[in-house]
This record gives structure tokens, C-alpha cells and sequence, in this order.
């Protein structure tokens, strides 16, 4: 079986394609009866572009099932070029979806002037915001089993990290695991305010345990990656949040927090305020 457009083969029958605008993976699971698709990028446009890639490969079975790794746009926005199959993601990008999707909106709305910085034109914006977004019609909440025939492909929920539903896509038996954003190769993770800085180092130890030290794993951005890639990212996001609960516990005021470089830190500081907010709000809760 041959990939189309920038879909490559990284396992038996289990592909992944990179599309420029916002560096999206999508990722294509085909078994005897049934294909899966995870992630669908950022419009109905784009979607329908990923669609039309797909049906160039003669795969000889419909696309049923459409998974969204989480519940960010430019993995779920084209989930509306996918008609016949059924979308599934965690309940909570269910519950935050409509949400979530009228905060983006409004941010691109306000920025469509700005330079393109991540791969995107003015028209992949414009598309954006013509999409009438889909979300999920089935919800997972810890386990969900998908069978494509002669394989399964296992969907579970392993704690919050990158949002508060971010679920990991496994074919256990060619050992592939989709991580969607819990793990970034081309750029560091990104740490919004919708992300759970403290809980995302032990959610990663805990998908780690679950599908072995011999996987391949595939990112939400970027190229696929091993086992150790993503222990080390795990360790990176450890380092972020022992900072953050230790000018937590420390008293430092957040804005302080937020301005003062620390050795520890793996990332950008500029790139960590959110961190920061949502770490100190975390530990203020819990407290
Ligand atoms: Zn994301």
C-alpha cells in the first residue's frame, strides 16, 4: 500500500502525514475492514484535503472512525470533511468543544492581519473561520476499543497534560502509539492555558508504562520519535513544574515567577507564562 501526499508508512498499514499549515501530523490506521484516521488539521478545506489524499491510496475499506487526540482546532476543525465516519475523543473535548472552538474563532478573528508564523496564509484563516466545527459523536472516558478487522486500535485517557483530554491512539500489536500533543518533535510542547503543567510529567510516565519501551510514537507536531525522546521531553516538563512548585511554595508572587530565569528551566521563559498561571492556580486549589 502507497501513501498519497504526504502520507509515509511508519508501521504495517499505519501511516502519517505532515501538512505545512501549523506543522499537523494526521495519522491513518487501515485494517481489513475498516480505516481510522486520527487528527483531521485545521478547516473543513483542510480536511477535505487530508479526505481527498486518503482516497488517492486505494485502500479498498471506508474511513469509519475519525479520532481527535485532544480538543485543539488544528487537529479536530477538519473533522467536518469526514461525513460518513464517526469522531471520537475524550468527554471532555465533547463538553469544551463548542467552547473552545468560538475562543479560537475570536482569536483569529483579531490577529488575521498579523504574519503568518506557523506555515498558514490568510486563507487557511479564512477557512478556519468558515468551518462549522464537529466534534466527537462517541466519548471516550478512560478505555475505548476500535476494531478495524484484522487489528484493533486502542484508545485510553492516562491523566491531563497538554489539556484535560488528551488521549493516547495505540495499534499494540505494531507497536505505534499516537500521543497527539502530550509530545511535540518540532517545537517544544506548547504550555497554553488550557494545559495542566504539573500532572503532564506522570500522565507520560503513565502512557509510557502502558505501551512498552519498543514503540514508536507518533506527535501531535513534528516527526515520529522513540521511547527515550519522550522520556526525556517527560523529564523537560518535570523540570518545568518542580520550578513552578517551588516559587509556589517559595511565595513568590506570579508575575515574579513568571519573569525569573532559573537554570532548570528546559524551555523559552517567554513560552512558560501560561505555565506559571495555570501551575500557581493548581497549587492554589489543591492547597
Ligand atoms: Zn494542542
Amino acid at each position: 500500500m502507497r501513501g498519497a501526499g504526504p502520507f509515509v508508512e511508519v508501521a504495517d498499514r499505519v501511516f502519517h502525514g505532515r501538512y505545512p499549515q501549523w506543522d499537523v501530523g494526521v495519522g491513518l490506521v487501515v485494517g481489513s475492514e475498516a480505516a481510522l484516521v486520527v487528527d483531521t488539521r485545521a478547516s473543513e478545506v483542510q480536511g477535505r484535503e487530508v479526505f481527498e489524499d486518503i482516497g488517492r491510496m486505494r485502500l479498498g475499506v471506508p474511513v469509519t472512525r475519525v479520532v481527535s487526540t485532544h480538543v485543539h482546532f488544528d487537529h479536530t476543525f477538519g473533522n467536518r470533511a469526514f461525513e460518513t465516519a464517526t469522531v471520537i475523543a475524550h468527554e471532555r473535548v465533547a463538553a469544551m468543544f463548542v467552547t473552545d472552538a468560538e475562543r479560537i474563532k475570536r482569536r483569529v478573528r483579531d490577529d488575521l492581519a498579523d504574519a503568518p508564523e506557523y506555515g498558514y496564509t490568510v486563507q487557511d484563516l479564512q477557512d478556519l473561520l468558515d468551518t462549522e466545527p464537529r466534534g466527537p459523536d462517541v466519548t471516550v472516558e478512560e478505555r475505548y476499543t476500535v476494531d478495524l478487522g484484522d487489528r484493533v486500535v486502542e484508545l485510553a485517557f492516562a491523566g491531563r497534560g497538554h489539556t484535560d483530554g488528551d488521549i493516547r491512539i495505540a495499534v499494540p500489536h505494531d507497536k505505534v502509539v499516537f500521543l497527539g500533543d502530550l509530545i511535540e518533535e518540532s517545537a517544544p510542547p506548547s504550555l497554553g492555558g488550557d494545559s495542566w503543567p504539573l500532572d503532564w510529567a506522570p500522565t507520560l510516565d503513565r502512557h509510557l508504562a502502558a505501551v512498552g519501551p519498543e514503540v514508536l510514537v507518533v506527535p501531535g507536531h513534528g516527526r515520529p520519535v522513540d521511547a527515550a525522546f519522550v522520556r526525556r521531553q517527560r523529564d523537560e516538563l518535570a523540570a518545568v513544574a518542580a520550578v513552578i512548585r517551588d516559587r509556589y511554595v517559595g511565595g513568590i508572587p506570579l508575575l515574579q515567577a513568571r519573569q525569573e530565569p532559573d537554570g532548570r528551566l528546559p524551555y523559552p521563559l517567554e513560552g512558560l507564562a501560561n505555565a506559571f498561571t495555570r501551575g500557581y492556580a493548581q497549587s492554589a486549589a489543591e492547597a
